[in-house]
C-alpha cells in the first residue's frame, strides 16, 4: 500500500510528515512540481525586502529520515483514476493505492498580463518581486485582499512609493466589515500610501522602463514596478478526463475524500471540503492530519470541524481572524490605546458567538478560537 501526494507544499509536506506520525509504514512519494527543497508560502510577502524568505517545510535529510520520497521538478500531467496511476510530464507513471491532490492554486494575472507583472505565490515569485521593488522608486499594487496588503507593507518599508488600488471602498470588508476595513485604509494611508479605493485599473500598458495605468476615472499611474494580487485559480488542468469532480476545486466529502472515488483525497486551497474551499495555512494543515489519519487508520476515520483561521501582518498589526463572521451585523469592539490592539467579536441573531478579528491581540484570538472549538464560546 503506497501513498502519492501530487504537490509538495504545506498541504502536501504536513500530510507526508502526519502520515508518519499516524504510524503509516507504507511507501510515501511527494511529487513536486518546483525543483525548490519545499518551503512554506507565508513568509513570501512577509518581513524585508532584503531577506529571502525562504523557511523550508522539510529538509532532504528529514524526508530521508522519514522515509519520504521526494520527487522535485517533477510534475503530474494526468490521472488515471481507475487503473490508479498518475504519469509525469517525462512520461513516468507512478501506480498508488492511495493518492492525494495537494496542488494549489495559481494566480490570476488577466487582465493584468503585461509582461514584466508580477504575481505572487512562488519562492521564484518572491525573489524576483522583492528584487524588483528593492530598485524601483514606485510601485503600483493591483488589489488590496492579503497579498497585496502585505506586499504594500514591505514595499513602504524599503521607502518605495506605493499606489493600491481595490474596486471595493475598503480593504478586506467582506472578511472584517466596513468599520475595521476603514481602519485598515488608515492604515495604508498613515504609512504613506496613496490609496486608490473604490476603483479598478482600467488598462495597463509598458510606458518606458516602467508601466502607466489608467484607472476608471481616467486618472493615471505611472510606477516601475506593478504587482497583481487579484486571487487565484486552483490548479486541476492535470484531473481533465480523469472523472474526478472539479468545481471550485476537487470536489470532496467532510473529510476530504474526493467524491465517487475510493483511496484519493485532496487537501489545502484545492479542496473543497463539504462545499467549502479555503485559501489560508491553518486549513491547509488541519486537512493535511485528517486525511493523513484515514489513511493510516481506515477503522478509525477522523472527523473534521475546524475553526477557520487565518492571520496577516501588515505594518506593525498582526492580524487574525477566526471563525465566521456576518459582516452585516455590528461586532462588540475592545480596544487599548497604548500599545494599540483590538478585538472585535461578531455574535449572530440569537447572541452566540461566530468568529472575531483581533490587530495585536493573539491571546485573545486564541482565546476565542479555543472557545469556538469547545463550542463554549459567549
Ligand atoms: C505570498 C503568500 C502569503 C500568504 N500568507 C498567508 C498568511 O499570512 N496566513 C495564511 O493563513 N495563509 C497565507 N497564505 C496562504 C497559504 O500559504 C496557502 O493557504 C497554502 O500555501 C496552501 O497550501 P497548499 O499546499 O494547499 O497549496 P500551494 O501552497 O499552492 O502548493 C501547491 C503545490 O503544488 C505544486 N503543484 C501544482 N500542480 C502540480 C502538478 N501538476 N504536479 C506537481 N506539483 C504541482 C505547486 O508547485 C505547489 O508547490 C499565503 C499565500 C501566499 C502565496
Amino acid at each position: 500500500m503506497n501513498v502519492v501526494i501530487v504537490g509538495g507544499s504545506v498541504a502536501g509536506i504536513r500530510t507526508a510528515r502526519a502520515l508518519r506520525e499516524q504510524g503509516y509504514a507504507g511507501p510515501v512519494r511527494v511529487v513536486e512540481a518546483e525543483a525548490e527543497v519545499p518551503y512554506d508560502k507565508p513568509p513570501l510577502s512577509k518581513g524585508s525586502v532584503d531577506g529571502d524568505a525562504c523557511v523550508p517545510l522539510i529538509t532532504l535529510e528529514e524526508a530521508d529520515d522519514l522515509g519520504i520520497e521526494l520527487l522535485l521538478g517533477c510534475r503530474v500531467v494526468s490521472l488515471d483514476a481507475d487503473r490508479r496511476r498518475v504519469t509525469l510530464d517525462d512520461g513516468a507513471v507512478l501506480p498508488f493505492a492511495h493518492l492525494v491532490i495537494a496542488t494549489g492554486l495559481t494566480p490570476r494575472r488577466a487582465p493584468y498580463d503585461v509582461a514584466g507583472v508580477h504575481v505572487l505565490r512562488s519562492l521564484a515569485d518572491a525573489r524576483a518581486m522583492r528584487s524588483a521593488i528593492a530598485g524601483a522608486a514606485r510601485l503600483l499594487v493591483i488589489g488590496a485582499g492579503f497579498i497585496g496588503a502585505e506586499v504594500t507593507a514591505l514595499a513602504r518599508a524599503h521607502g518605495v512609493d506605493v499606489t493600491l488600488v481595490d474596486p471595493e471602498p475598503v480593504p478586506l470588508g467582506r472578511a472584517v466589515g466596513r468599520d475595521l476595513g476603514e481602519r485598515l485604509s488608515d492604515l495604508h494611508r498613515r504609512h504613506g500610501v496613496e490609496t486608490r479605493f473604490g476603483t479598478t485599473v482600467r488598462s495597463l500598458e509598458p510606458a518606458g522602463e516602467g508601466f502607466r495605468a489608467t484607472l476608471d476615472d481616467g486618472a493615471l499611474v505611472e510606477a516601475d514596478v506593478v504587482v497583481v494580487g487579484i486571487g487565484s485559480e486552483v490548479n486541476v488542468g492535470w484531473l481533465a478526463g480523469s472523472g474526478l469532480l472539479v468545481d471550485d476545486g476537487v470536489v470532496c466529502d467532510e473529510v476530504g475524500a474526493a467524491v465517487g472515488t475510493v483511496g484519493i483525497h485532496a487537501v489545502g486551497d484545492v479542496a473543497r471540503w463539504a462545499g467549502v474551499r479555503v485559501e489560508h495555512w491553518t486549513n491547509a494543515v488541519e486537512q493535511a492530519v485528517c486525511v493523513a489519519r484515514t489513511i493510516a487508520r481506515p477503522d478509525d476515520v477522523a472527523t473534521h470541524a475546524p475553526v477557520a483561521y487565518v492571520w496577516s501582518d501588515q505594518y506593525d498589526w498582526r492580524i487574525q481572524l477566526v471563525g465566521s463572521r456576518d459582516v452585516a451585523r455590528v461586532p462588540d469592539v475592545v480596544e487599548e490605546a497604548e500599545p494599540f490592539r483590538l478585538a472585535a467579536t461578531w455574535r449572530d441573531a440569537d447572541g452566540r458567538v461566530t468568529g472575531g478579528v483581533t490587530v495585536n491581540w493573539p491571546r485573545e484570538s486564541l482565546r476565542l478560537r479555543s472557545a469556538l472549538a469547545r463550542g463554549e464560546a459567549s
